[in-house]
């Protein structure tokens, strides 16, 4: 398995071969989406004054509500050439459909296909596809498609049941995983229970989606810590959504998912719409190349992310994604330190003493952000809640106000501010 000769190439090479798919894609909406079309005309926006990626900046952004709002005005093209219907998973408001054409599912197998290389594959493995299938999904259908494109072997088992998975690992011998990783507890645990040893079962690798596996150094999250004390797998990050039809999924360095130039240009911006450099965090914002069913220019994912721009040891000197460090609309405040909630998640997962929490942010009396943890916890005496909070201070510079309290009540707030498919752990009370 090779890597695409652009992807070995300096970022300015990457940047030529970008410059004339841009200007395809903006031609290509110019005449077929109804919704670029009325905002070119809008902001007197003509789009061979685009010459390439340095010009993105001229471009308005295209945010989230746009989509959810004008759904049906930014597919470019008849219902008759849709072949796929996918939805987003809409973890913030109303799920966004996406249809993809012919050509798009021959780009979205490609990407998926890069994807698994670049997460050491080859037509010697056989996944284990954990990932739904169906419901309305992308990524389980991108992974078969990839899978296949490889020439490797595919088993798709779909989510839940340890004792079928196990099953499967049993009869198939599988090599590599692809899954949600918090799944890969229970299977564990289900292991256990039935004298099955994990590290003799075969499973070299887990392709990892949906939750943080690494934190922003990427040292191991304490989910993947949980996972990797009992089962000496291999764990890659993947970084996608369905809006982008792509995926920045790690090589075998583990410093971050790669970017394919091919198939997206990539922005990561600062609070003031600059990019940021080398190591810095900001806000993921893509244009979607070869895309011809709904086609995005300069869409705000909302995701925050560390943005890596030198060369990597694998050979690939395309840029690198970091995990997701928060949502930008969670971003806290607080005492002069900019945080997410992801990284209270991780610290109080740490406690198998907490059976479940939330962290609260609201607005104090002076109008600053503030930030309370209710938890349910076995422990709840004065020095397990000054071990937790001296815990906090040291990881985060900031102390919290902490509350012990029942489980039922952190359920009911919970359900109250449920996110569709994810329990809600966040929970913004926040004014404006
Ligand atoms: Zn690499």
């Amino acid at each position: 398995m090779s890597i695409p000769d652009l992807e070995l190439m300096p970022l300015s090479e990457q940047h030529q071969f970008q410059n004339q798919k841009l200007s395809e894609l903006l031609s290509y909406v110019q005449s077929n989406s109804p919704h670029y079309k009325e905002l070119f005309r809008k902001e007197k926006i003509s789009a061979d004054k685009i010459k390439g990626v340095d010009d993105l900046k001229h471009l308005p952004f295209t945010q989230k509500e746009d989509l959810q709002l004008h759904n049906d005005n930014f597919f470019c093209v008849g219902k008759s050439t849709i072949i796929d219907y996918v939805t987003t998973s809409g973890t913030l408001g109303e799920p966004i459909i996406i249809g993809l054409t012919e050509n798009d599912l021959k780009r979205l197998e490609y990407n998926e296909y890069l994807s698994l290389v670049c997460a050491n594959g080859s037509a010697d493995d056989i996944y284990q596809i954990i990932t739904t299938l169906d419901r309305r999904f992308m990524a389980g259908l991108a992974y078969y498609m990839g899978v296949r494109r490889m020439g490797a072997g595919v088993i798709r088992v779909g989510s839940g049941i340890p004792e079928l998975q196990w099953d499967t690992i049993r009869k198939v011998k599988p090599t590599a995983l692809i899954t949600v990783p918090s799944f890969m507890l229970p299977m564990i645990r289900f292991a256990k229970q039935h004298d099955i040893d994990v590290n003799a079962s075969g499973i070299k690798k887990a392709i990892c989606i949906g939750e943080p596996i690494r934190n922003p150094d990427f040292s191991y999250s304490t989910l993947a810590e949980k996972i990797r004390s009992e089962w000496n797998v291999e764990l890659y990050s993947t970084y996608a959504s369905t809006e982008m039809q792509t995926a920045f999924t790690e090589c075998s360095q583990f410093n971050g998912g790669h970017h394919h130039p091919e198939l997206l240009v990539l922005e990561v911006l600062d609070e003031n719409g600059n990019q940021v450099g080398n190591g810095e965090p900001g806000e993921v914002v893509i244009t979607t190349l070869g895309v011809e069913g709904v086609p995005l220019i300069r869409y705000k994912t909302g995701d925050i992310c560390h943005y890596f721009s030198d060369p990597c040891k694998c050979g690939r000197q395309t840029v690198r994604l970091g995990p997701v460090i928060g949502r930008k609309k969670q971003m806290i405040k607080y005492k002069g330190t900019t945080l997410y909630p992801q990284a209270f998640f991780d610290i109080l997962g740490r406690f198998d003493d907490i059976s479940n929490y939330v962290v609260v942010a609201s607005t104090n009396a002076t109008g600053t952000d503030e930030i309370k943890i209710l938890a349910a916890s076995k422990k709840t005496d004065l020095e397990f809640e000054k071990e937790l909070i001296d815990h906090i201070k040291a990881k985060l510079r900031v102390a919290p106000k902490l509350e012990f309290t029942a489980n039922e009540i952190i359920e009911m707030l919970q359900n109250k501010n449920s996110l569709g498919r994810k329990v809600a752990r966040f929970i913004d009370e926040r004014k404006g």
